[in-house]
């Protein structure tokens, strides 16, 4: 089989990787980096601008400049998630003709794999490039909490990319293979994954080359960004104190702070200081003269700034180890994911709640896609094959006459499975025909879950109401 690439397409950066010369190898981006930023801008109708570009044109086209779109992913409008993300977006989201969340890009409504599509795509050609070969295979990582919809729109936006997903991975299993976990003794393990815009902390059981996701919990709205906002906040705050000048209000001199204040976070997890220098960013209103940021940071005064963000770490890691009924001792080991995972302080704060220190030998960045890579390898017969033991996030079942949700598949069944369900009947004399509405979810009403689509069975002999008697069986493989 000719290479499987595997690729993490994450919501603020996605990675590329391929397995070569006995070990999975991160492909750089075409700007030589290791990842490849997950946006796509639109300067004009019909042009596209791809990865590192795209973030550099977004201070001058923020309505035409698209991120952060796996949040949205495969989520209908009134999705709590996709609300959110819609009240905070540059861009305008909206409904597509089946209710699903879409972006208004200078082309008109389109879905947001159409848009991921091109991020992939250019990630596709610098694996060709690497390669020197096409790459038309891919292992895709998924959040462990993704649902069938989104896992079905994750897998069309590769499809779009030309890149056909021959298995879909939970980005947690895939963070365990990169650490080399297939190889040793029984384990337990948390997954702790900090990125720019969301958090998830996981705990899997290892057993020899069996990876199972015991428990995922996390925060979709907390991430680098949020960091990025405090030094933002105090440095425009006094700025507009002394100068009447608010920094926040000005488009290209926000995007400029946005950059510094991330480049201050990142060197601060280095150095214990860092000037934050900006020059001629604004004109005094008073008297025409040239305005400059100057303001001297420190990594003490970074952690005091974002103390409380560090603190809503915690909750959700006690409720991942309370849902796998575990205490931070049993666990055996602790691995970090994001590019967030660097900060001294954020490492501090796992060394405190699961009182261990986490491995480090990887990079947190590129961790999930050298995951995948392994995965392709042991697909592809280059490695010994690997089992992975995906627990359904939610059930799967339909509705029953008057409106119930019925479960056929228990949230937590382990896939691939298939299950019979009881007999079902016709509720109508002569009834020719019945709609088996599918449903995933976990609430006693079925139209308040998540919709997955409607079955006609037709054809049935009229009888009286109740004498067509029928099985449904659900089927679900390992994506
Ligand atoms: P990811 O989504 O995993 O690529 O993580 C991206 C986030 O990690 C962004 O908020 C980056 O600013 C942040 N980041 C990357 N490198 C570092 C670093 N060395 N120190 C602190 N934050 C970092």
């Amino acid at each position: 089989m000719a290479h499987v690439l595997g690729i993490d397409l994450g919501t603020t950066n996605s990675c590329v990787a391929v397995w070569r010369d006995g070990r999975a190898q991160v492909i750089d981006s075409a700007e030589k980096e290791r990842t490849t930023p997950t946006a796509a801008g639109q300067p004009t109708p019909g042009q596209w601008i791809v990865g590192a570009p795209a973030r550099w044109q977004a201070q001058t086209n923020p309505e035409f400049t698209f991120s952060g779109l796996k949040r949205i992913l495969g989520r209908s409008l009134e999705d709590p998630l996709v609300l959110q993300a819609q009240s905070m977006s540059p861009f305008s989201i909206e409904a597509s003709p089946d209710g699903f969340a879409w972006v208004r890009t200078r082309d008109g409504l389109q879905s947001p794999q159409t848009v991921l599509a091109h991020v992939l795509r250019k990630m596709r050609s610098s694996a060709e490039a690497y390669l020197g070969e096409p790459a038309t295979a891919c292992v895709m990582t998924i959040p462990a909490y993704f649902g069938i919809a989104q896992k079905a729109a994750a897998k069309e936006a590769a499809l779009l990319a030309g890149l056909q997903v021959v298995r879909l991975l939970p980005e947690p299993s895939a963070a365990a293979l990169a650490y080399g976990l297939e190889r040793g003794a029984d384990k337990t393990i948390a997954v702790f994954d900090l990125g720019g815009g969301t958090f998830d902390v996981s705990i899997l059981k290892i057993r020899g080359r069996a990876f199972t996701v015991l428990a995922t919990e996390g925060d979709q709205f907390l991430g680098g960004d949020d960091w990025d906002s405090r030094i933002i906040d105090a440095v425009a705050d006094p700025f507009r104190a002394s100068y009447g000048v608010d920094l926040k209000a000005d488009r290209v001199a926000l995007q400029r702070l946005r950059d510094e204040a991330e480049k201050a976070k990142i060197r601060l997890s280095s150095l214990e200081a860092y000037d934050i220098a900006l020059p001629w960013i604004a004109l005094d209103p008073r008297t025409g003269q040239k305005l400059d940021v100057f303001h001297a940071m420190t990594r003490e005064a970074l952690d005091e700034l974002t103390r409380d963000l560090v603190a809503r770490l915690t909750p959700p890691c006690d409720a991942a180890l309370a849902k796998a009924k575990l205490t931070p001792r049993d666990l055996d080991e602790v691995v970090l994911v994001g590019g967030m995972t660097a900060m001294p302080a954020v490492r501090d704060a796992v060394r405190l709640l699961f009182g261990r220190t986490p491995r480090q030998d990887v990079s947190p960045e590129c961790a999930v896609a050298i995951g995948a890579a392994i995965r392709g390898a042991a697909l592809t017969g280059e490695i010994r094959s690997i089992t992975m033991n995906e627990p359904l996030p939610h059930s799967v079942g339909l509705e029953l006459e008057g409106g119930a949700f019925h479960p056929i598949l228990k949230r937590g069944a382990v896939t691939p499975v298939r299950k019979r369900a009881d007999v079902f009947t016709t509720s109508q004399p002569d009834q020719q025909a019945v709609a088996i509405r599918l449903y995933e979810g976990d609430l006693t009403v079925a139209g308040d879950n998540r919709a997955l689509g409607v079955l006609i069975l037709d054809g049935i002999t009229p009888r009286p109401a109740g004498e067509a008697r029928f099985d449904v069986t659900l089927d679900v493989d390992a994506d």
